[in-house]
């Protein structure tokens, strides 16, 4: 039986795994989908606190997850498919590829992924011409029209930091009000190159002979009115869908599915708590997801000292 075994490798995970290995509680880390977490798919870090100069989103990832390994963590590949809690000291049990593991005291944090749009072809279209990460795939699209989707803030965001690179960035909302807050709504819609599209769907995605997006076909809400429009990339920003499958039969969730944190990083199941993005559509930033790690670590930590 594993004393701590954590839950994903994005920031919060590998924090965790820093903090529970260097306590010599040698946590197990399981590496999901998306090994590293979010912060893989971007560039440049600039807001992460001691990197004045920036640094790499893989490469914080890397050296984090080096951290962990010089303390003893130890890494495996697996995708958990169900969870059953421990009660009256019994152990947690996790799914893992087919297999059942058990743990002392677990750690959640496998993240958030970007949702998209749920249309035809979708999934072999992401990466070309299709993504959710401006950041990332912003920069090859020089010149060329691109649209956007959403109304919050990261439409918006995304949306201005596109502007660098595209010849017009068409912002498509259902709606006609955005979600954004004031300010990140005000500065995209003064900009010349973002045009909004409002009340309006996307139907169906076109795509050129090298299976490449070319264009959107359109559908606006109000009026049943069919459009197209030609754009070399869709950039996908309607918000994110947490990791939650395996464990909402058991733990507390809230209506989008994101794990609810009671006290500290702890759950409602004794001994099983939740760190970063899984449990936090808030603030979502590469430095909280590692605090709530280390919160998450140390909680473990205690709960496992005080004999639980
Ligand atoms: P969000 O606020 O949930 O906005 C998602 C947007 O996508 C909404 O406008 C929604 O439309 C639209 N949408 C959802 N499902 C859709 C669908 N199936 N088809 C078309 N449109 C759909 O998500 P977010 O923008 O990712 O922001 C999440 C949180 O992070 C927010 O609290 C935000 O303030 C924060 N954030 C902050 C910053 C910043 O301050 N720098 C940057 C990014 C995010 P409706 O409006 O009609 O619901």
């Amino acid at each position: 039986m594993e004393n701590v075994m954590i839950v994903g490798t994005g920031c919060a995970g590998l924090t965790a795994a820093i903090y529970t290995a260097r306590a010599s509680l040698s946590p197990l880390v399981l590496e999901g989908r998306l090994p590293g977490g979010q912060l893989t798919t971007t560039t440049a870090v600039e807001n992460f606190p001691g990197f004045p100069e920036g640094i790499d989103g893989p490469e914080l990832i890397a050296r984090m997850h080096q951290q962990a390994e010089k303390f003893g963590a130890r890494f495996r590949y697996g995708v958990v498919e169900d969870f059953q809690p421990g009660t009256n000291g019994q152990p947690h049990r996790l799914l893992v590829d087919g297999e059942w593991t058990e743990c002392r005291a677990l750690i959640i944090a496998s993240g958030a992924s970007p949702r998209y749009l749920g249309l035809e072809g979708e999934s072999a279209l992401i990466g070309r011409g299709l993504t959710s990460c401006a950041t990332c795939d912003g920069a090859f699209y020089r010149d060329v029209p691109v649209c956007v989707v959403g109304g919050g803030d990261s439409a918006c965001e995304e949306a201005t930091f596109l502007t660098r690179f595209a010849s017009k960035v068409y912002l498509i909302h259902r709606r006609d009000t955005l979600r954004a807050s004031k300010i990140m709504a005000d500065r995209a819609l003064s900009h010349p190159k973002i045009e909004p599209v409002w009340n309006t769907v996307i139907t169906a995605f076109r795509t050129s002979s090298a299976g490449e997006v070319s264009g959107v076909a359109l559908r606006n809400v109000r009026t049943g009115a069919e459009s197209e429009l030609a754009v070399q990339c869709v950039f996908v920003a309607i918000g994110h869908v947490p990791n939650t499958v395996p464990f909402r039969k058991h733990l507390h969730t809230d209506q989008n599915g994101y794990l609810i944190q009671t006290v500290g990083t702890a759950t409602n199941i004794p001994g099983v708590f939740a760190a970063g993005d899984v449990a936090d559509h808030v603030y979502r930033q590469a430095v909280t997801a590692a605090g709530q790690g280390c919160a998450a670590a140390i909680e473990a930590e205690r709960w496992l000292a005080a004999g639980q």
